[in-house]
């Protein structure tokens, strides 16, 4: 179906932070097919363990125990603020259980007319019925029959806001921790913790959306931790599988006690062959030094990334977001994807975000070296980009 803007490249081969296409060009992936290649392409770790779980048993359904998903849900509890975890294939399919959890929360509770979320201005949460109506874009509505009801969209990181949209019929407050499809836009953490307290004030529920920004892409496992709170629900996805599709719902007690059998549900979901996968992926991300890793090479790509904005006000302006999920923002005279393309053809993969920006994700498993190089091929590009704009408006 025609349903993207597919680039005209095709990868045959990664390693590590590296694709090469069909025909044998090489690419700097500072992409990670939009945040989620976590540790980096054919890391020999995941893939023996993909391997070897193949060749074992792929699924078995829900039917039964999957002591892969078992292992993988226990390290997840030990290592966040959840009491459990409900494993799902996406991102999209995580909020959606989160939503329902939240929604169920309330009514067994006593209070079924709270089924109101709060969420914000510039959101992505997913592309099915309910998490398209949590993310409220009009563009990504239109045509889709009326909205799933109940989500109330306020300007992130406005206080005021929130609380004026506070009623009885609210059930959760939902937010990333850093918006990423809408450009990149980190939440302040002191609004995260106004955020808690608000919730605590209320007795509503903080369900945060970490999709994107889970699993160390913020130098800490989670990015709420850097705000020092902990939510009472939250979804993972992207990163948890390094690339096989895996999605998360880690909840504390009280919300997930609600879901008992046949209140949610999904047939793939935490399957062994995914769950092999997840820990694979947290046997890199948990070993010692990694996230500490991820911070010190995070922190380097920030300040590189800062520098070369300086060396080219005409075309970028400023660099946003935390860790290893930051955001370039251009000027308005160059669209994202003009400046997305003059990466590729420097040999560098990017991924355009909302507000005119250009996201940065590479892997995890960066060094300095990596970074260097996409700088200097930024720095390529954007003398282009900004050559080219003179040529278009010659000076006054
Ligand atoms: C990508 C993303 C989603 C949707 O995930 P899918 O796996 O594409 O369904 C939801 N929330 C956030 C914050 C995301 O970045």
């Amino acid at each position: 179906m025609p349903t993207y803007n597919r680039a005209d490249l095709a990868f045959e081969r990664g390693e590590g932070a590296w694709l090469w296409t069909t025909d044998g060009r090489r690419f700097l992936d500072f992409g990670s097919g939009i945040a989620t290649t976590s540790i980096g392409h054919a890391h020999p770790h995941l893939v023996r363990t993909i391997a070897e779980q193949a060749a074992k048993v792929m699924h078995t359904s829900n039917l039964y125990r999957v002591p892969q998903a078992e292992r993988l849900a226990q390290r997840l509890v030990d290592t966040s603020f959840a009491d459990s975890v409900f494993f799902a294939n996406s991102g999209a399919e995580a909020n959606e259980g989160m939503i329902k959890a939240v929604r169920k929360y309330h009514a067994e509770n006593g209070h079924p007319e709270k089924f109101h979320t709060i969420c914000f201005e510039g959101a992505f949460h997913g592309r099915t019925l309910a998490t398209l109506s949590a993310t409220g874009n009009e563009k990504y509505l239109a045509g889709f029959g009326p909205p799933v009801q109940g989500f109330d969209h306020v300007p992130f990181g406005n206080m005021n806001a929130v609380r004026d949209a506070i009623g009885p019929q609210t059930a959760a407050i939902m937010i990333e921790p850093i918006q990423g499809e809408g450009g990149v836009r980190p939440a302040d953490l002191r609004f995260l913790k106004e955020l808690r307290a608000v919730c605590d004030e209320f007795g509503l529920l903080l369900a945060l959306d970490e999709v994107q920004t889970g699993m160390g892409r913020s130098g800490k496992l989670w990015a709420h931790q850097w705000a020092g709170i902990e939510p009472d629900v939250m979804s993972s996805a992207k990163g948890i599988g390094g690339g096989f599709p895996l999605g998360a719902i880690l909840a504390k007690e009280h919300v997930a006690k609600h879901l008992k059998p046949g209140t949610h549900g999904t047939t793939y979901g935490g399957n062994p062959l995914a769950c092999a996968a997840g820990n694979a992926v947290l046997d890199v991300v948990l070993a010692d030094g990694f996230l500490q890793q991820v911070d010190s090479t995070a922190r380097y790509l920030w300040d590189s990334l800062n520098a070369l904005v300086s060396r080219h006000p005409q075309v970028v302006t400023g660099v946003r977001g935390a860790g290893l999920l930051l955001g370039l923002q251009c000027v308005p005279e160059i669209t994202n994807g003009d400046m997305q393309a003059a990466a590729v053809a420097e040999g560098l993969l990017t991924v355009a975000a909302g507000q005119n920006v250009l996201r940065v994700a590479p892997p995890l498993i960066i060094t300095r070296e990596h970074v260097d190089e996409a700088v200097a091929a930024l720095d390529r590009a954007f003398t282009k980009a900004a050559a080219a704009l003179r040529e278009k408006a010659p000076a006054k």
